[in-house]
């Protein structure tokens, strides 16, 4: 199953929600798009203005960015490694999200990363979501969800969520951000966001977590029950 949508609209908790109630596996691509942009802060390869995108294809190429994920069984929950290290709670910062959309951009970090998230999925029993999984990563996935809400209320959530984990945040600082993002992701030339044309949207602006898991699981149910 797809979900993918606009930035901060809830597509993991949705996700996440979905695949407990039926035992799938969850991935979460735009933490791996977040873990190779956290390579590239740690490593020096962004200089405030440019990428150095050869150097970064280089390390990629050699396979010194290694990205996997590993259940918490406390928190009950998966959380993103990178090269053996848990970089779950760095990856969510502000400064991650600022660069993380001009690193989804580059066609040779997003071939590497359908790659991983095509072997992930193989063996089906999974949700997976992003930007482009119904469009491009499984565009023959059992359902697809198109999620989103205005940006307005994207950004309050966000903000809300970052202030409850103690992150010294700006309101206008995230508005900007989740409105760059759209830009960018909606206006890249490889594997853009945008909804399939099987995908069923779900605007979430006025409705719950628990009313938008409860449509989805409805709608996956049915889908299951036909192909019994
Ligand atoms: O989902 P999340 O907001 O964590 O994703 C971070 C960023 O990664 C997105 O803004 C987008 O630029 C990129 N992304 C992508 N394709 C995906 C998942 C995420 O381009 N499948």
């Amino acid at each position: 199953m797809a979900v993918d949508g606009h930035s901060s609209c809830g597509k993991s908790t949705l996700a996440k929600d979905v695949a407990k109630h039926f035992c799938y596996k969850y991935i979460d691509t735009g933490a791996m798009y977040r873990a190779v942009t956290l390579y590239v802060i740690e490593n020096n390869l962004y200089d405030g203005k440019k990428i150095n995108e050869e150097a970064l294809k280089k390390d990629l190429d050699e396979g010194k960015i290694k990205i996997d994920f590993r259940y918490n069984p406390e928190l009950k929950k998966p959380e993103t490694y990178l090269n053996e290290k848990n970089v779950e709670k760095k990856i969510r910062g502000i400064e991650v999200s600022n660069l993380v959309s001009p690193v989804a951009v580059i066609p040779f970090v997003r071939r590497e990363l359908v790659d991983l998230q095509r072997e992930m999925g193989k063996e089906g029993g999974i949700v997976m979501d992003g930007r482009d999984i119904g469009t491009n990563v499984f565009p023959d996935a059992d359902l697809k969800i198109f999620l989103t809400a205005d940006a307005e209320v994207r950004a309050q959530r966000r903000y809300d969520e970052l202030k409850a984990k103690g992150e010294d945040v700006n309101f206008e600082e995230i508005f900007k951000n989740v409105k760059e993002r759209d830009y960018i992701d909606s206006h890249r030339e490889t594997n853009p966001l945008r909804q399939a044309e099987d995908a069923i949207l779900i605007n979430n602006s006025n409705i719950s977590i628990k009313e938008q898991s409860e449509i989805v699981i409805e709608l996956a149910e049915k889908i299951l029950n036909k192909s019994k």
